[in-house]
C-alpha cells in the first residue's frame, strides 16, 4: 500500500499540524469539517459523491417536486472558505488502524493523527437484498430519480392503455414501511394522483388508483408517541392513502409483491423499511448491533482508539435515560460537531466532553399541509405542524441559493399544484420491463387505436 504523502503538513506551512481525516460529507461529516474550519489542524474530508445531499428532502425529488440540484450543493464549494480543509471524491475501503490510515479504493493510504468515520447507511432489506431492484429505498440522489421515474412511468403506462383501450388496469402505488419516510412518500405519491396530475392525465380514472400503506408493527411511526402515529393516519386516510399495520411483506416480485400469504398487484413498490450502517464500520474491529451501528464510547470515541471517533448513522450511543439515540439528522450533526470539539480539546490539551444529545424534537410531512410534530412537551398536527415543519427544513438547507429554489418551487407548487421536474430519463424499455414485466412497444399490443375503434 503507497501511503500519501500529500496530506502532510506542508502546503499550510511547517506547521506541525494534527492531521484529522473525516470520512462522509453527510450531516455529520460536515458539521465536523465546520467546527474544524480555520482550526489549527490539517483536515481532509472524502466522500464518494462529490456533493452533499440533504436527505429530508429527498423524497420530495422522488415526487417531482425539486429537482436535484436544489437539494444537493457540490462539498468543495462548501467548504471553500475553509483553507485548511481539503476535499477528495473517493472511497474508502478499509483501515489500518495500527499504522492509523484510513485506505482508499485506488489502494492508497490517508495517514491520520485523527478519524472521524461518518459514512451513514443504506436501507436494509432484512437478508432479501434481491428485493431491492423490485422495491427500490430512498437513500440518495439515484434513488429518488429511479423512484420518480417509475411513477411517473407507471402514470403515463396507464394513461397510454386507457387512451388506446378505453379503460386501464387499477393501479396501485405500495409502500412498505411506515417510518417517516414512508409516511411522507405515501402522502406525496397521493398529493401527485389525486390533486397534481389528475388535469394532465386526461384518460386515466383516478378513482381506481390506489396509495396503500404497509407497516409490519401495530402501528406507524413507531418512534413517535401514539397520539402522533393516530394523527398521522387520519390524515394519511383523508388523503385517500390505505394503511395497512401488521402487514409483512413476505416476498416482492415485478408488478405484485406478498402480504400474508397473498399476492397483490402493484405497478410501483417502494421499500421505506429498516436502515443497515455502513459496512465500512465492520472494518474497524469494533463491536456491533443488528443493524451495523458501533458501539462507541460515551465521547463518541471507538473503544480502544481515543483517536477514531465513529459520529452520526454509523455510531450507536444510547441518552442519559438508556434510550437508543435515533439514527436521525439531528444527532448525527451534533455528533459531527462533538467528535470535532473533543479534536480540538486534545490539541489544547483540555479535558473532553462526553456526548450529550439535546432532543428538540421531531417532525414528519404527510403532503399538502398536512404533518404531525413532537416538540418538548408539545405536539402539534396539521396546518401548523406543516409551517414548522417547512420551516425548519428550508433552514436546515445548505446555502441561501438553495433556500430561495426551494422556497419558491414550494410556493409555487403550493399555489399551481404543479410538479416541475416530470421528466422521465433513461432506458425507458428497460424500466417498463421492470415494472411490468414486458418491454414498452409490448404493453397495450393489443390495443386498439383510436382510428381503428372508429373503423
Ligand atoms: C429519505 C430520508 C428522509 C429522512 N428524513 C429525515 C428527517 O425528516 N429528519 C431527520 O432528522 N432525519 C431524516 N433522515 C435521516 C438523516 O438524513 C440521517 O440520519 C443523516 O443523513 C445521517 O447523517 P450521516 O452523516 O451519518 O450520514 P449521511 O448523511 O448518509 O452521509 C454519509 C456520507 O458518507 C458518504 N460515504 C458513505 N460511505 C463512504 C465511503 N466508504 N467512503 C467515502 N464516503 C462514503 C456518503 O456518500 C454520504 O455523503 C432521513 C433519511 C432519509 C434517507
Amino acid at each position: 500500500m503507497i501511503v500519501a504523502d500529500m496530506l502532510n503538513a506542508e502546503k499550510h506551512g511547517k506547521n506541525n499540524f494534527k492531521r484529522v481525516v473525516i470520512v462522509g460529507g453527510g450531516f455529520a461529516g460536515l458539521n465536523a469539517a465546520k467546527v474544524l474550519a480555520g482550526q489549527s489542524v490539517s483536515v481532509t474530508l472524502i466522500d464518494r459523491k462529490n456533493f452533499h445531499t440533504f436527505q429530508p428532502l429527498l423524497y420530495q425529488v422522488a415526487t417531482a417536486v425539486l429537482s436535484p440540484g436544489q437539494i444537493a450543493q457540490p462539498l468543495r464549494r462548501i467548504l471553500y472558505k475553509a483553507p485548511n480543509v481539503k476535499v477528495i471524491m473517493g472511497e474508502i475501503v478499509g483501515f489500518d488502524l495500527k499504522r492509523k490510515v484510513a485506505i482508499c479504493n485506488n489502494g492508497v493510504g490517508i495517514p491520520y493523527d485523527y478519524l472521524i468515520v461518518a459514512a451513514g447507511a443504506r436501507h436494509a432489506y432484512f437478508g432479501h437484498d434481491k428485493w431491492e431492484f423490485d422495491a427500490p429505498g430512498l437513500k440518495t440522489i439515484e434513488d429518488a430519480l429511479e423512484i420518480r421515474r417509475r411513477i411517473l412511468l407507471a402514470f403515463e403506462l396507464a394513461e397510454r392503455e386507457a387512451c388506446l383501450t378505453g379503460k386501464h388496469q387499477p393501479l396501485h402505488f405500495a409502500v412498505i414501511g411506515g417510518g417517516p419516510t414512508g409516511v411522507e412518500l405515501a402522502g406525496a405519491i397521493a398529493n401527485i394522483a389525486k390533486r397534481s396530475l389528475s388535469k394532465d392525465f386526461k384518460c386515466i380514472d383516478f378513482n381506481e388508483c390506489r396509495i396503500t400503506l404497509y407497516e409490519g408493527a401495530t402501528r406507524i411511526l413507531g418512534i413517535y408517541p401514539e397520539r402522533i402515529s393516530h394523527k398521522a393516519q387520519k390524515q394519511l386516510s383523508e388523503l385517500g392513502v390505505e394503511v395497512q399495520t401488521n402487514s409483512f411483506v413476505m416476498d416482492i416480485e415485478p408488478g405484485r409483491i406478498k402480504i400474508k400469504n397473498k399476492w397483490i398487484p402493484a405497478n410501483v413498490s417502494l421499500w421505506a423499511s429498516g436502515i443497515e450502517a455502513s459496512r465500512i464500520g465492520r472494518k474497524l474491529d469494533a463491536k456491533t448491533e443488528g443493524s451495523g451501528r458501533v458501539f462507541v464510547e460515551p465521547d463518541l470515541s471507538l473503544p480502544g482508539h481515543p483517536e477514531v471517533f465513529v459520529v452520526g448513522d454509523m455510531s450507536l450511543i444510547k441518552n442519559a435515560e438508556g434510550q437508543t439515540i435515533p439514527a436521525l439528522g439531528a444527532p448525527a450533526m451534533q455528533e459531527g460537531r462533538s467528535a470535532a470539539r473533543n479534536i480540538l480539546r486534545d490539541t489544547r490539551n483540555q479535558k473532553r466532553i462526553n456526548f450529550l444529545y439535546k432532543d428538540r424534537g421531531s417532525m414528519a410531512t404527510i403532503g399538502r399541509h398536512r404533518a404531525v410534530a413532537e416538540i418538548g412537551k408539545w405536539y402539534f398536527s396539521g396546518y401548523f405542524a406543516w409551517f414548522i415543519w417547512a420551516l425548519v427544513h428550508i433552514f436546515m438547507l445548505m446555502g441561501f441559493r438553495h433556500r430561495v429554489a426551494v422556497f419558491y418551487e414550494w410556493i409555487w407548487t403550493y399555489f399551481t399544484r404543479e410538479r416541475s421536474a416530470r421528466l422521465i430519463t433513461g432506458n425507458i424499455d428497460e424500466l417498463a420491463i421492470q415494472l411490468t414485466g414486458k418491454a414498452i412497444s409490448e404493453n397495450n399490443r393489443n390495443a386498439k387505436s383510436p382510428a381503428k375503434k372508429e373503423n
